[in-house]
């Protein structure tokens, strides 16, 4: 049974908030989950790109202030999210501007999106989960453009708006979530796989002493002050690590500072428990008991056989 709160809507939320983010995008994200309480949220990620694509459309029909994001209509997010089912959505330009206009679009200068545009990208993209494959064969035909995440997400909210006749369930309320970032700090920080376990290390080999979450990214930072992200270290993945260790729910932000952090790389899903999941600590904390009494028994039954 996974832990639900690897899955929660709040746990969602932030992962949308870095601190990076301009003001109404906070609003918007909230307001997005306040029509998504009731959504099923669950391990395919499917409700993640619904969260992200009804914040998106949120903060662009309402950055520029003129009204709040509780004050859309669902009627126009329905409006706004219709079009033929063999299309990309129409919204796309829109929040691509809106992102733009705020600084929070792609800088060709430094090849790079902000979080936000990268989150962006990622629901809008029509290759997600194809590149990895054309880059390892690249005389095999180039990757064919699919749907993209979002436009299955329209068809989604469509059916849930087209449920609601009044704004989201009446009286619903969305979880609290701050922006900003979570700051772990610890002389023992461990990234486990399902076989293995290794200290974390800067890129110059040297123990990782703090994880930073902020958003969807996370950066660590060695003894002598490298930052550097990890390929397998995961936003998700290192909140789970920190509400085991600390109770507290995987949403929080603020620092913390543990004597030890051991958090799944992202070959184990987000639930899991390095406990269970890790071969060796497993079998640290279920040691193999009673072998000398089965060895006893095999002698036993070889001797009465003699
Ligand atoms: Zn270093």
């Amino acid at each position: 049974m996974p832990d639900q709160s690897a899955y929660d809507l709040d746990l969602e939320m932030s992962l949308l908030l870095p601190s990076s983010a301009p003001p109404p995008w906070s609003a918007a994200v909230h307001e997005a989950a306040r029509h998504l309480v009731d959504h099923p949220w669950e391990q395919n990620g499917q409700a993640a790109v619904d969260l992200t694509t009804l914040s998106l459309l949120l903060f662009a029909r309402t950055y520029t202030g003129d009204r709040a994001p509780k004050d859309v209509p669902v009627t126009e997010l329905r409006e706004a999210l219709a079009g033929p089912a063999d299309r990309e959505l129409r919204i796309i330009d829109e929040i691509a501007e809106a992102l733009t206009a705020t600084g929070q679009g792609y800088n060709p200068a430094v090849s790079r999106g902000t979080p936000l545009w990268d989150l962006f990208n990622t629901a809008r993209s029509q290759y997600t989960g194809q590149l990895g494959a054309s880059a390892l064969a690249d005389d095999i035909e180039p990757p064919t453009p699919r749907p993209s995440p979002m436009r299955y997400t329209a068809g989604r909210l469509a059916q849930l708006f087209a449920d609601t006749s009044v704004p989201p369930v009446e009286g619903a309320v969305a979880p609290e979530v701050e922006s900003g970032p979570l700051v772990v700090e610890s002389d023992r920080i461990q990234i486990v796989t399902a076989d293995s376990i290794m200290p974390l290390r800067c890129p110059q080999n040297h123990d990782v002493r703090t994880v930073r979450v902020d958003g969807p990214e996370v950066s660590t930072e060695c003894g002598q002050g490298h930052v550097s992200g990890h390929w397998s270290l995961e936003a998700a993945r290192v909140r789970m690590a920190v509400s085991r260790a600390t109770g507290d729910r995987p949403s929080v932000q603020g620092k913390r500072v543990l004597t030890e952090l051991v958090t799944v790389a992202t070959d184990l899903p987000r639930h899991s428990d390095p406990q269970q999941d890790n071969a060796f600590l497993r079998a640290a904390r279920h040691p193999v008991v009673g072998r000398d009494d089965v060895f006893a028994q095999i002698h036993g039954v070889i001797g009465k056989r003699r």
